[in-house]
Formats: C-alpha cells, sequence, structure tokens
C-alpha cells in the first residue's frame, strides 16, 4: 500500500483518517519524522493553515500529503474560536482548559449557542498543485460536557439533530457526520477514492 503522510502531530485526527483513508493508504503521521517542527500556522483562515501545513511536510517526504486544518465557530462569539481553536486558552492549552473557557465565555448566552465545526482539507501530490476540500457540522454548545470520547470540543458539542454530544458518540458514529469526514468526502469524489463502509 503506497504510505500517506498526514501532517499532524495529533494522534485523535490521524486515528480518524486512518479509520477513513486506511484501506487506500499505509498511513503516517508527523511522529515519523521526529526532527521535524511543526509548522508555524500563520494564515487567517482554515485553508491558508492547511496549505501551510501540507507544504511545511511535503518538504520531508516523498509521497502525498494530506493536512487538515480544523476549528470550531461558535456565533455567540463571532466565530470564535475559529482557527484559533486549539490555542484559544493560551499558546500551551490543553482541549480542556480550551473546554472550561469556552463553556465560561458562553455561561450567560441563552440557548441554543449554535456553532460549527468546519474543516479544510489540503492535499498535495507530489508534481502536482495543492487542492483544498471542506466540510462542516453544524450543532450546539451544551451547557456542561459530557461524554469521554473523541478530542477537543468534542464533549460541549451536540450535532444537529443528535440526542448526544460528539464525545459520547462510538468513533464511527461521528466519523460518519464530522466535518473531518465531509470534507474526506469531497477529496474522495476528487480522487476517485471509494469510501470504506465505516463512514
Ligand atoms: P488544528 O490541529 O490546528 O487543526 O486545530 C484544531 C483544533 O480544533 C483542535 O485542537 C480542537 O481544539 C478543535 N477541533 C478540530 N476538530 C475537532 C473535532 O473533530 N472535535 C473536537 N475538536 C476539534
Amino acid at each position: 500500500m503506497q504510505p500517506l503522510l498526514i501532517a499532524t502531530h495529533n494522534a485523535h485526527k490521524t486515528e480518524e483518517f486512518r479509520q477513513m483513508l486506511g484501506t487506500w493508504f499505509e498511513i503516517v503521521d508527523m511522529s515519523v519524522l521526529p526532527a521535524v517542527a511543526p509548522a508555524d500556522e500563520t494564515g487567517s483562515t482554515f485553508e491558508e493553515n492547511a496549505c501551510i501545513k501540507a507544504w511545511h511536510a511535503a518538504a520531508h517526504f516523498a509521497g502525498p500529503v494530506l493536512a487538515d486544518d480544523s476549528g470550531l465557530e461558535v456565533d455567540a462569539l463571532g466565530g470564535a474560536p475559529g482557527v484559533y481553536s486549539a490555542r484559544y486558552a493560551g499558546p500551551h492549552a490543553t482541549d480542556a482548559d480550551n473546554r472550561t473557557k469556552l463553556l465560561a465565555e458562553l455561561k450567560d448566552m441563552p440557548a441554543p449557542r449554535t456553532a460549527r465545526f468546519r474543516c479544510v482539507i489540503a492535499w498535495l501530490n507530489p508534481g502536482a498543485p495543492v487542492r483544498c476540500f471542506s466540510g462542516a457540522l453544524e450543532g450546539t454548545i451544551v451547557a456542561r460536557e459530557a461524554g469521554t470520547g473523541g478530542f477537543g470540543y468534542d464533549p460541549v458539542f451536540f450535532p444537529e439533530n443528535s440526542d448526544r454530544t460528539l464525545a459520547e458518540m462510538s468513533a464511527g458514529e461521528k466519523n460518519r457526520l464530522s466535518h473531518r469526514a465531509a470534507a474526506l468526502a469531497a477529496l474522495a469524489r476528487d480522487q476517485g477514492f471509494r469510501p470504506v463502509a465505516a463512514w
């Protein structure tokens, strides 16, 4: 199988991509390149940051590279944390720190606190220009965390038409409706990969 480099240090993201693309590629991530420092995410859009990460990783890898940039947009916060989702509570914030800050900011805001996850995937095949694909998942922010699955803001995000947070779902359920799966489906259509059954 052809190796595909996922340009991330986030093992949760790698695992989600492995579940969705693992029948087509041998999935590796930046942990196979320990000497390479993370890319500086200096872009102001998900698309810019996805491209920055893809080009940065491709300089150290001979095969195809996939980079995703993703985050949460909360309407009552004017779209924040957006591209700053990973660093919302500070440069070294943990996922738990970010969720605590988010719930504190929204404490006095009436429900429903509408929000969406967005994902842009940059796909870089050697010798070809980068191509970008996007996906979104609409939902609301709950008042209290629920569930232990997933990562990031999953325990506080209630997808539209659902009765549970993303963190209360199985990995397979999340991968059927997530913003990352939607962006990947657009890539798969463009490149002619057929989605695996778990989608
Ligand atoms: P990135 O790695 O720079 O794309 O940062 C993405 C950040 O957005 C993560 O650290 C999470 O805080 C958040 N995020 C992105 N996708 C998800 C998801 O599927 N579930 C929960 N949080 C997510």
